[in-house]
C-alpha cells in the first residue's frame, strides 16, 4: 500500500431494505489521516452508509475497499455477501464504530468493556491489553472509572469509554455515528474535545453527527447526503460557508 492508498474507499455504493432505496449510488474516499463528516437529514442513509462501510450491512451494488483492498462478493444483487469471512473479521476490526447509544455492555466494568474485544476478537496477551485500556481511558479522561459499571456514568463518561473501547482495538479508522446526539448539551462538549484531540492526532475518521460545529472545525472534506445520494461535498469553508445546493442550504438553516 502506497501512502496515498485511502483507508476506506467506498464507489458506487447501492443498498436497499427489500424495495426501499436507501443509497442509490454512494462514493466517498476516506484518505488516511484524514477526517471525513456526513451530514444530511435524518433517513437520508448516513447510518445505512457507515454500517455498510464496516459490512455491518450487506450492500447490492459498488465497490468497498479497505487500504485499496476490494471486498470479495459472492453473489448479485439481493443475493450479495461477502465471499471471505477472514477479510469480514479483519476490516471490520479495522473499523472501529462508536454508536449513537455507546453500546457498553452493563454486566462488564469500563476497563473489562474495554479490554473485551482485543482479548477475544484479537487475541492479543491480558497484561499489554490492560496497559492500553488505561492508557487509553486515561486518554478519554476517566481513568478513575476502571472499576465503576456503566451505569454509574453520565452520558458523556460513558460514550468517552466506548471511545476509549473503539481506540483500544487500534483500528485504522474510526467510524462515528451521531456520537453526540443522546447527549446533554454540557456533557456533549466534553466527548467533542475527545473527537478534536483524535482529529489533532491525525486519525482517520469518518464522523455522522447533526453538530454543524463540530463538522466545520474538524472535517477535512464534508460530505451532505440528501435521500441516498451526494448533494454536495467538499471542503467545510466551502460546504459552510458557500452552499451552492438549495437543499444544502435549506437544511443548514433548518440545523441553526
Ligand atoms: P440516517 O442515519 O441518515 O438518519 P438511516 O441510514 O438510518 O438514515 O436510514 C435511511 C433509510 O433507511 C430510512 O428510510 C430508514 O427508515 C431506512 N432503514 C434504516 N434501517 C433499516 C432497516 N434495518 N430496515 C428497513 N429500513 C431501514
Ligand atoms: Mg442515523
Amino acid at each position: 500500500m502506497s501512502d496515498t492508498t485511502p483507508v476506506i474507499e467506498i464507489r458506487n455504493l447501492h443498498k436497499s431494505y427489500g424495495a426501499l432505496e436507501v443509497l442509490k449510488g454512494v462514493d466517498i474516499t476516506a484518505p488516511a489521516g484524514h477526517v471525513v463528516s456526513l451530514i444530511g437529514s435524518s433517513g437520508s442513509g448516513k447510518s445505512t452508509l457507515l454500517r455498510c462501510a464496516n459490512l455491518l450491512e450487506d450492500s447490492q451494488q459498488g465497490e468497498i475497499l479497505f487500504r485499496g483492498e476490494p471486498v470479495r462478493w459472492k453473489g448479485t444483487g439481493h443475493g450479495r455477501r461477502p465471499a471471505d469471512a477472514k477479510q469480514v473479521l479483519r476490516i471490520r476490526t479495522n473499523l472501529s464504530m462508536v454508536f449513537q447509544q455507546f453500546n457498553l455492555w452493563a454486566h462488564m466494568t469500563i476497563l473489562q468493556n474495554v479490554m473485551e474485544a482485543p482479548l477475544t476478537v484479537l487475541g492479543r496477551p491480558r497484561d499489554e491489553v490492560e496497559k492500553a485500556a488505561r492508557g487509553y481511558l486515561d486518554k478519554v479522561g476517566i481513568v478513575d472509572k476502571c472499576d465503576a459499571w456503566p451505569a454509574q456514568l453520565s452520558g458523556g463518561q460513558q460514550q468517552r469509554a466506548a471511545i476509549a473501547r473503539a481506540l483500544c482495538m487500534e483500528p485504522q479508522a474510526l467510524l462515528f455515528d451521531e456520537p453526540t446526539s443522546a447527549l446533554d448539551p454540557e456533557l456533549e462538549q466534553e466527548v467533542v474535545r475527545v473527537i478534536k484531540d483524535l482529529a489533532n492526532e491525525g486519525r482517520t475518521m469518518l464522523i455522522v453527527t447533526h453538530d454543524m460545529k463540530l463538522a466545520a472545525d474538524v472535517s477535512d472534506h464534508v460530505v451532505f447526503l440528501h435521500q441516498g445520494l451526494i448533494e454536495e461535498q467538499g471542503p467545510p469553508d466551502a460546504v459552510f460557508g458557500a452552499p451552492r445546493s438549495e437543499r444544502l442550504r435549506g437544511f443548514l438553516s433548518a440545523t441553526h
